[in-house]
């Protein structure tokens, strides 16, 4: 049992619904202090009810990762409503389809600013206030779609999530002194409300799956959870796949004789 993330501060980018919200849940309900942060006032505000239901600490600051300023607001914001800042999950991010064809700039722009340059720029904002945490922990939300596979029409997308790695490792490196540790999750195919009423896309999903189902958020938050723990204190720099195995194969049906 993993009791250290009890009474941490934590700040989860993009916490309001999907992923984001299974990471504040699982922080929240092992004790930790949650501050979600979306573009969606209404959307935050009720999920940090619901998951302050049970008694937790979870609250909302309105932010856009991919504007400067908001990214220093939601770092100030956390530390007047939970004294500090000790794990950073830069999880908010957008996955447009666009096949090359019809790729303009500014799709190009849209995606970058939010998956890469929003997830840096809120490194960045968030850095001051974890290094005065003593056990500071930085997870990403990556993807296995650009750092191991890919598929059509997500170039620009796939690009983002490889990025955050690059950047992910070099930073790892440069914090590596202040005692913070900087890791990524690479989901598979998870869940969310988004694709909750696509029941013939997550049957297909789910039969080609190795472990036989689609992941769920709580899957990912499950993961970030220990990534943030002490005992996971001496890790950084790593990525963990959490796809049911679906990565693994080398063949999709090959049937040996
Ligand atoms: P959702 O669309 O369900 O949720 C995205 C969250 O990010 C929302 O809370 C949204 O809130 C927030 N968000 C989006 N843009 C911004 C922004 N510019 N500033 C602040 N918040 C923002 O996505 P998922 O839960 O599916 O994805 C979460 C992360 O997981 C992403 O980084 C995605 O790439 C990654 N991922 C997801 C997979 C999946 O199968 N679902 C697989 C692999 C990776 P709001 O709109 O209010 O701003």
């Amino acid at each position: 049992m993993f009791t250290s993330v009890a009474g941490r501060a934590v700040v989860v980018t993009g916490g309001s619904r999907g992923i984001g919200k299974g990471i504040a849940r699982a922080f929240a309900k092992n004790g930790a202090q949650v501050l979600i942060v979306g573009r969606d006032e209404r959307a935050g505000i009720a999920t940090a009810n619901e998951l302050s239901a049970d008694g937790a600490h979870v609250c909302h600051v309105l932010g856009d990762v991919s504007v400067p300023s908001d990214c220093q607001r939601i770092a100030d914001v956390a530390g007047e409503q939970l004294g500090g800042i000790d794990v950073l999950c830069a999880n908010a991010g957008i996955d447009p389809t666009s096949p090359l064809s019809e790729l303009t700039e500014a799709a190009i722009d849209r995606v970058l600013a939010t998956n890469l340059k929003g997830c840096m720029l809120s490194v960045v904002a968030c850095l001051p206030r974890l290094k005065l945490s003593g056990h500071g922990r930085i997870i990403l939300t990556s993807s296995i779609t650009g750092p191991i596979t890919g598929f059509p029409a997500v170039s620009v997308y796939a690009a983002s999530k490889a990025g955050q790695l690059g950047f992910m490792r070099a930073a790892a490196l440069e914090l590596a002194g202040s005692r913070i540790t900087m890791n990524a999750v690479l989901p598979g195919t998870i869940l969310t409300e988004r694709i909750a009423g696509d029941a013939a896309f997550l049957e297909q999903v789910a039969v080609r799956v190795p472990l036989g189902r689609v992941g769920t958020v709580d899957d990912i938050g499950n993961t970030v959870l220990f990534l943030a723990t002490d005992e996971a204190g001496y890790i950084t720099g790593q990525t963990i796949v959490v796809d049911g195995g679906l990565v693994l194969p080398e063949f999709q049906s090959i049937t040996l004789t």
